[in-house]
């Protein structure tokens, strides 16, 4: 489980991108990457720059009223990044209610959740889990496990 201190925002997005070019795909279910950690410490950051490293030019908002936003990848791998926040979620199931489980079979989508902490029961066991730590001003711990 690497630990990276990032010290601004582009080398929080540098990181990002390096573990966008690590991805491999699976062959009966999407790629689930969970983001935890408090207001501010760099989770919308980090998938601005995993969606860049995959050619994403659309902007990456923070989802925080719409709560799904889904972004078309053209890679040979990938079709659709999918993008959640799931902090003013009350449960789940307004997740289930979306189509998540649809959403978390498709070997063609990436699937990033903001806060997933809140909904770790339908989080798959096999998702990249990310960690975020706000340790000072500009200074994050993140882990990658
Ligand atoms: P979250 O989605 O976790 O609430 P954001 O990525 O939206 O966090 O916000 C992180 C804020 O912290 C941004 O304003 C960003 O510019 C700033 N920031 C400062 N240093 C860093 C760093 N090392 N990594 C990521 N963001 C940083
Ligand atoms: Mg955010």
């Amino acid at each position: 489980m690497p630990s990276t201190i990032t010290e601004n925002p582009k080398e929080t997005k540098e990181l990002a991108s390096e573990l966008a070019g690590k991805l491999i795909k699976k062959d009966h279910e999407a790629l689930i990457i969970a983001l935890e950690g408090e207001l501010g410490a760099g989770k919308t950051t980090f998938i601005k720059g995993f969606s860049k490293a995959l050619g994403i030019r659309e902007k990456i908002l923070s989802p925080t009223f719409v709560l799904i936003h889904k972004h078309k990848i053209t890679n040979d791998n990938f079709k659709n990044l999918y993008h959640i926040d799931a902090y003013r979620l009350n449960s789940e199931k307004d997740l289930l209610k979306l189509g998540i489980k649809e959403i978390f079979i498709n070997p063609e989508n990436i699937v990033l959740i903001e806060w997933a902490d809140q909904v770790k029961k339908i989080i798959p066991k096999t998702a990249i889990w990310v960690y975020f730590s706000h340790l000072e001003k500009n200074i994050r711990r993140i882990i990658i496990k």
